[in-house]
């Protein structure tokens, strides 16, 4: 989940792990997981977690086995993807996020 830590006076966007509930700090050691092989229209929630075994975490297996008790069968996606397809989802693709962070660090120089 996203939340809002206030941090030196700034309100920084921070993602959280759904399942330990610490700080996603490298987006290569996360992956988003949800309830897969749903029928076309469905919505499901996805679940931000650590990745795999890194780091001696089992965030990402904790978050399969969550929704495997609900009955789902689990799927995922690195972070690095789902962000990118988000980005696009929400009309801001990558390449344009990188004209929009350049022309605002110039703009607080
Ligand atoms: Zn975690």
């Amino acid at each position: 989940m996203i939340e809002i830590h206030a941090i030196d006076g700034i309100n920084c966007p921070i993602l959280i792990c759904d399942v330990c509930g610490e700080r996603i700090q490298d987006a290569s050691k996360a992956a988003i997981v949800f309830d897969n092989f749903q029928p076309n229209g469905s919505r499901v929630k996805a679940l931000s977690v650590h990745k795999g075994n890194i780091d001696g975490k089992t965030c990402h297996h904790e978050a399969e086995l969550i929704i495997a008790s609900g009955g789902g069968r689990a799927g995922w996606e690195e972070l690095k993807a789902a962000l990118t397809d988000l980005s696009s989802n929400v009309g801001f693709p990558a390449s344009e996020m990188a004209k929009y962070d350049a022309n605002r660090k110039r703009s607080a120089e």
